[in-house]
C-alpha cells in the first residue's frame, strides 16, 4: 500500500510546530507526499497552487480558524478530503465540522499510529474514487469506441459499389444496401426482415443462400460463386459465406452481388466468334486429315520410312486439331446456353464405375490406382443429363491420371450431402500452385512446369468441365496443394439439368 500512497499528497495545516513536525515525519514514512502550513492563510494559499488529496486541518488557530477555512475548501475546484484536528475539542465541534464536508476527524492528542489508520481510511476513499472515475471513462470510450465502429462499418456498405445484403440462420434479410436494391430495381425505401425470396427472383439461389444461412456449407471451404441473370439484360455474380459466431455456430450469410453484364456480353462475343472460326476450319481439316491417311495407307508397299514417319506425325496433329476445335465447338455451345440437356434418371454409382472401367487401361499403364468409393448405403437416382456426367468426370478422372506421376494414387468418391450429391476426384499427383487456382478453369490455360512440360492437352477440359457443372445447377471447387495431390469436389443437385 505504501507504494500507492505517493501518488496522494496531504497538506498538514497546524500552528502547533511539534504537530506538524511530528504528522509529516509519520506520513512521509509510509510515503505521503506532504507539505505543512502554520496559519488558514498560507493553507489557502498553497492549495491555490497545488492541489492536495487529503488536508489535516486543527480547528483552532490564530487568524483565519479552522471551520472558515474548512468553508473556502469546499468551494475549491478540486476538493480535498479533510480530516479536522480537534484539540479543545467537544464532540460538537466535530460534528460541525463534518456537517460543513469534513471526511473524518483525529482528536488531540494522537498516537502516531491513530494517525497512519485515519490518513490511511481516507487515502483508500480516494483511491477507490480515482478507480471508480476511471472505469466510468473507460466504459464511455469503450461504448463511444463500439458505436464508432459500427457506424463506420454500416458507412462502408452503404457506400460499396457491390450490392451486399446479411441474413440470419432463417434466412430472413437484415441488412441490405443501397447498391443491392438498384441491382434488383427495388424501391430505396424497401425494409429489409422478410425472406430472401421476396428479394430475389432467383429460386435455386434462393436455396443456396438458405442452406448457407443454416450452416450447411460451414465445412465446404470457399463456396464457389453463383452467377444468374434478370431478365435478359443483366448478369448477376453473387458470392455467399456464411458468417460464424465465437463457437463456429452459423449466424447467417453475407451475400454479395457483381453486376457482370458487360463482361457477359464480351464473352458471349468471344463465344461467338471462336464458334464461328472453328465451323470454318473444321471441314478444311477434316478434309486434309482424311487425305493424309488416303496417302498414308497407299504408300504401305512403296515405303519410303521418313516420310511415312513424317505423314504420320502430320496425321497426329491433324487429329488433335480436329478434337481440339471439337471441344471449342462444344465450349461455345455450353457458353452460349445452347445445350440441351436430356434429364433422365441415373445411377450415378453405376455411371462412375463405368468410367472407371474405362479409364482403368490408362492408369494401369502409369501403374497407378484407380478406386470408386461409394457409401454403404445406394446413393439415390438423380434427374440429370447422363451425357454431361460423363463429360465432367471423364475429363476430371483424366487429368487426374495424366497429372500424377507413375505409381500414384487416384480415388472417386461419392456421398451423399443433404439434398446434394458431392462427388470428389482425388489423386496425389503433382498439384497445383495457388496462382495457377482461380485460372485453371480459364480457356486455353494450362500450367506450363518441369513435371507438366511435356503432357499434351488443349487447356480446354476444365472450361467444358465447368460450364456443364454450371448449366446443371451445380459447383465446382478446387483443393490442391503441390507436390501433395489435387482434390476436385463436384457438388450435384439430385434434380438437375434444365432442358432448355
Ligand atoms: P488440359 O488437361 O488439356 O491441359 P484442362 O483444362 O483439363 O486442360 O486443365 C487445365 C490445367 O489444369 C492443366 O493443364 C493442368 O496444369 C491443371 N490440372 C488439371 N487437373 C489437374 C490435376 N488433377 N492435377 C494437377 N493439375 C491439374
Amino acid at each position: 500500500m505504501a507504494d500507492q500512497n505517493d501518488a496522494i499528497r496531504v497538506l498538514i495545516v497546524d500552528d502547533e510546530l511539534d504537530i506538524r513536525e511530528g504528522s509529516e515525519r509519520i506520513l512521509k514514512r509510509i510515503g505521503y507526499p506532504v507539505h505543512t502550513a502554520a496559519r488558514g492563510e498560507e493553507a489557502l494559499a498553497y492549495l491555490q497552487q497545488r492541489p492536495a488529496a487529503i488536508v489535516l486541518l486543527d480547528l483552532k488557530m490564530p487568524g483565519i480558524d479552522g471551520m472558515e477555512v474548512l468553508a473556502r475548501i469546499q468551494e475549491m475546484e478540486s476538493i480535498p478530503l479533510v480530516i479536522v484536528i480537534t484539540g479543545y475539542a467537544t464532540v460538537e465541534t466535530a460534528i460541525k465540522a463534518m456537517k460543513q464536508g469534513a471526511y473524518d476527524f483525529i482528536p488531540k492528542p494522537f498516537e502516531p499510529e491513530q494517525l497512519r489508520i485515519v490518513v490511511n481510511r481516507a487515502a483508500e476513499k480516494i483511491r477507490l474514487t480515482r478507480e471508480a472515475k476511471m472505469l466510468e471513462r473507460e466504459k464511455v470510450r469503450t461504448l463511444s469506441d463500439l458505436d464508432m465502429e459500427k457506424s463506420r462499418i454500416r458507412t462502408i456498405i452503404e457506400a460499396l459499389p457491390d450490392g451486399v445484403i446479411v441474413t440470419n440462420n432463417t434466412g430472413k434479410v437484415v441488412l441490405m444496401n443501397p447498391a443491392f436494391k438498384q441491382l434488383f430495381g427495388l424501391d430505396a425505401d424497401v425494409k429489409t426482415g422478410t425472406q430472401i425470396e421476396d428479394y430475389i427472383p432467383d429460386e435455386s439461389f434462393c436455396r443456396l443462400v438458405m442452406d448457407i444461412s443454416q450452416g450447411k456449407y460451414i465445412d465446404y471451404g470457399d463456396i464457389p460463386d453463383h452467377e444468374f441473370s434478370l431478365g435478359k439484360e443483366k448478369y448477376l455474380r453473387a458470392r455467399g459465406q456464411p458468417v460464424l459466431g465465437g463457437k463456429k455456430e452459423c449466424l447467417g450469410a453475407v451475400v454479395n452481388f457483381v453486376d457482370i453484364t458487360a463482361m457477359k456480353v464480351l464473352d458471349r462475343l468471344k463465344s461467338e466468334f471462336v464458334a464461328k472460326v472453328s465451323h470454318e476450319l473444321r471441314s478444311p481439316l477434316a478434309t486434309i486429315h482424311e487425305q493424309i491417311a488416303q496417302v498414308l495407307k497407299d504408300m504401305v508397299d512403296s515405303s519410303i520410312p521418313a516420310e511415312q514417319d513424317i505423314l504420320s506425325r502430320a496425321k497426329e496433329k491433324t487429329q488433335s486439331l480436329i478434337s481440339m476445335i471439337g471441344d471449342l465447338l462444344d465450349l461455345s455451345h455450353i457458353e452460349e446456353g445452347l445445350i440441351c440437356h436430356e434429364p433422365q434418371p441415373v445411377q450415378l454409382g453405376e455411371l462412375l464405375q463405368n468410367i472407371v472401367d474405362f479409364l482403368g487401361s490408362r492408369a494401369v499403364a502409369k501403374k497407378q490406382s484407380l478406386l470408386l468409393r461409394l457409401p454403404d448405403e445406394p446413393l439415390p437416382p438423380i434427374t440429370t443429363d447422363p451425357l454431361a456426367l460423363e463429360s465432367i468426370f471423364g475429363n476430371l478422372i483424366t487429368n487426374a491420371i495424366n497429372y500424377t506421376p507413375e505409381g500414384g494414387k487416384i480415388e472417386v468418391a461419392a456421398e451423399l450431402a443433404g439434398i446434394n450429391i458431392i462427388v470428389k476426384v482425388i489423386d496425389n499427383g503433382f498439384g497445383i500452385a495457388d496462382k495457377h487456382i482461380d485460372r485453371i478453369f480459364e480457356r486455353f490455360y494450362r500450367v506450363k512446369d518441369e513435371k507438366t512440360r511435356y503432357i499434351t492437352g488443349t487447356g480446354l477440359g476444365l472450361p467444358i468441365v465447368k460450364g456443364l457443372v454450371d448449366s446443371l445447377g451445380g459447383m465446382i471447387h478446387v483443393d490442391s496443394a503441390p507436390g501433395e495431390g489435387s482434390t476436385f469436389s463436384v457438388l450435384l443437385p439430385t434434380t438437375a439439368g434444365r432442358s432448355e
